[in-house]
C-alpha cells in the first residue's frame, strides 16, 4: 500500500485512538510490513518504544542518527539497550566525513548555526536512510512540548507516513512502563538530563523545569529538524 494522505486518513480512523501495541502491530504486521523503520535517539525515553517494537518484531530496522556529537554515554546505552532488547537490525547513520570536513571542520557549527548543523548531521542522513521505506515510527509524545500538543498518531510527510504510537502517553505512563518491564535507563537521566540529544546542545534541567528546557538552551530552537520537511537539496545527494 503506497504512503499517501488517504492512507493516513484511513489509519487514523482505524487506529488513531488505539493503544500503542495495537498501533505498532497494525503498522508492522499489516500495513507496512518490511517497509517501515523505527527512528530512535537512544535518549531518555527511548527504551519504551524500542521495547514495544522488540516485543512484536526484534528484527525491525532501527535507525540511530550518529551525528558524531553524541555523549559517549549515549553510544554505550545504544549498545546496551540493543543487547537487552534483542534488537537485531540497529543501523547507525550519519553525515559523511566529507560533509563534516566541508560544513563543520572545527566542530563549532552547533554554537553559531544549530539549524545548519542539524540539517547536515541529522536531517539529511535520515532522509537518505529512509529512501527504502514507506513509513517510520517515532517516539514523540504530546506532553513533551507545545509544538507536539496536537500530535496525531499517523501523519503524512511526503513521501512517508509517520507513526507516533506513544502520542497520547503521559510522563507517568512512560515511567510506569519502564518500571514494570525493568528497562535500563540512560545513565545521564540520573544526572538531570531529561531529554538527551548531542553533547554541545544538551544540558541538565532543574527540578520542575520543562524536560526539554536543556535542549539548545541559548537558542529559540526547540526541534532538531528531522520532523520539519525542508532541507538543503544538495545534502540529499551524499551517500551515508
Ligand atoms: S543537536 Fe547540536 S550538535 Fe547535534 S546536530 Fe543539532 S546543532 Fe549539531
Amino acid at each position: 500500500m503506497v504512503a499517501s494522505p488517504d492512507l493516513v486518513f484511513a489509519l487514523q480512523r482505524r487506529l488513531g485512538f488505539a493503544p500503542p501495541r495495537q498501533v505498532l502491530k497494525g503498522a508492522l504486521e499489516e500495513t507496512f510490513t518490511g517497509r517501515i523503520a523505527v527512528v530512535s535517539s537512544f535518549g531518555a525515553d527511548s527504551a519504551v518504544l524500542l521495547h514495544l517494537v522488540a516485543e512484536i518484531d526484534p528484527a525491525t530496522p532501527v535507525l540511530f542518527i550518529d551525528t558524531g556529537r553524541h555523549f559517549l554515554e549515549t553510544l554505550e546505552y545504544r549498545d546496551r539497550l540493543t543487547a537487552h532488547l534483542g534488537l537485531t537490525d540497529v543501523r547507525s547513520i550519519g553525515p559523511t566525513a566529507d560533509e563534516v570536513a566541508r560544513l563543520d571542520a572545527d566542530l563549532s557549527r552547533a554554537t553559531w548555526d544549530p539549524d545548519g548543523c542539524c540539517a547536515f548531521r541529522k536531517t539529511a542522513p535520515l532522509q537518505r536512510a529512509l529512501e527504502g521505506f514507506d513509513a517510520w515510527i517515532t517516539g514523540r509524545k504530546r506532553f513533551q512540548s507545545t509544538e507536539r500538543q496536537d500530535l496525531p498518531v499517523f501523519e503524512f510527510e511526503t513521501p512517508h507516513v509517520k507513526v507516533n504510537p506513544l502520542a497520547s502517553w503521559s510522563a507517568a505512563d512512560i515511567t510506569d512502563h519502564v518500571a514494570r518491564h525493568h528497562l535500563p535507563a540512560h545513565p545521564l537521566v540520573a544526572q538531570g538530563f531529561l531529554s538527551i540529544g548531542c553533547a554541545p546542545c544538551t544540558s541538565a534541567v532543574a527540578f520542575g523545569e520543562d524536560p526539554r528546557a536543556g535542549r539548545w538552551r541559548n537558542f529559540e530552537k526547540t526541534e532538531c529538524g528531522i520532523h520539519l520537511p525542508s532541507i538543503d537539496p544538495t545534502l540529499k545527494q551524499s551517500n551515508p
